[in-house]
């Protein structure tokens, strides 16, 4: 299977089509040995981005990712691994979560010591904090890229109107701009990459690595006959996402979605989860798909996506826009 590179917005960052993420697995729900397959899978498919975040296991995630990368052999120059900083990892006093400078620049120590690296290629500021002004994150930011700590910054989850106002303050400032923005995309979740920000792609150039490309496994099938035990909805710890998931208005119309978009998958000659993420791979403005994971049979599948982008004609668009558009917010 040959990866894909795509330019990661305006920055110089090629990025593979597929990426792989860490959330809910390393460190919690999956031991430490297939942590290891599935990075070593992702990295030997040609997967060069690794996604993480302070809150993680809170911190785990990263501590787990660190010793698989100390040990795998790989030139430091071949990959690139992120962090994130909002929720906080440990502890709840004051200063120890949000984006203010203090945390920022503590939370970005803290990640390098736990993923052993002496850089981060991409920050992220993984919500915005109304309580911080947007001038001293995105000094924060531009003091550890200067540090050499930090490569690139970016946001999540960010709306476009927030995006602009730190655009403006780095214009205004001189500093780094960010490069990138982390929102969620699947096809039960398409306004803000769609809408909101349709007009940050050309400027000022927005990259994106989107998250749950699978909505947390819904687009896989799996949650149409109730919570299967072991799946990420099942996991202690993961009541508020099943809630959020499974209890959200408009959920029986997802799930009678699911085996439509299942049919069309059948009909292409590939698995539902291939199709979602090759659908997410067919807008021109993704970087990459952040993959998730807890077995290694399920991230051998999904890579197997980017094969079946090019299936996905015109028609066989219109025919899953039909099945997603009423259903997606
Ligand atoms: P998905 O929506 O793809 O969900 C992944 C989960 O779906 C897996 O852990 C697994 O869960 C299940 N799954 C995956 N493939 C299959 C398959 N082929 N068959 C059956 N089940 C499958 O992605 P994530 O929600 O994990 O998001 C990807 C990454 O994005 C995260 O790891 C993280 O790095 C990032 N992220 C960022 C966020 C942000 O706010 N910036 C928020 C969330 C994620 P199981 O086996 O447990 O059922």
């Amino acid at each position: 299977m040959n990866m894909q590179y795509r330019q990661l917005g305006k920055s110089g960052l090629k990025v593979g089509a597929l990426s792989f993420g860490a959330w809910v697995t390393f460190g919690k729900q999956i031991g430490d040995p297939v942590a290891r397959k599935l990075l070593h899978t992702a990295y030997d498919a040609g997967v060069n981005f690794f996604d993480n975040a302070e809150s993680y296991a809170d911190g785990q995630a990263e501590v787990v990712m660190g010793a698989i990368l100390k040990k795998s052999g790989w030139r430091r120059t071949s990959y690139m691994v992120s962090s994130k900083v909002f929720f906080g990892a440990k502890g709840d006093r004051p200063n120890e979560d949000g984006l203010s400078r203090k945390h920022v620049v503590e939370a970005c120590h803290e990640a390098l010591a736990r993923l052993q690296v002496d850089y981060l290629d991409l920050y992220y500021c993984h919500r915005p904090d109304p309580s911080v002004p947007v001038e001293e994150t995105c000094r924060a930011m531009h003091d550890l890229i200067v540090q050499g700590k930090v490569l690139y910054w970016g946001t999540s989850e960010w709306g476009a109107a927030q995006i602009e106002a730190a655009h403006a303050v780095c214009d205004r400032l001189l500093l780094h701009h960010p490069v990138v923005e982390q929102p969620q995309y699947n096809l039960f979740h398409r306004s803000r990459v769609e809408r909101e920000y349709a007009h940050l792609y050309l400027s000022p150039g927005l990259g994106t690595t989107i998250w749950s490309p699978l909505a947390s496994g819904l687009l896989t099938g799996k949650y149409n006959k109730g919570v299967p035990k072991g799946a990420r909805l099942d996991t202690p710890g993961m009541e508020w996402l099943r809630e959020e998931i499974l209890k959200k208005p408009g959920v029986e119309a997802r799930l009678a979605a699911v085996p439509r978009f299942a049919a069309i998958a059948k009909g292409l000659g590939t698995s539902l989860p291939c199709l979602a993420i090759a659908w997410c791979l067919k807008n021109p403005n993704i970087g990459t798909v952040i993959l998730g994971a807890s077995k290694l049979e399920q991230l051998e599948e999904n890579l197997g996506a980017l094969e079946v982008v090019e299936k996905l004609t015109p028609q066989v668009m219109r025919d899953i826009d039909a099945i997603s558009g009423p259903v997606a917010e």
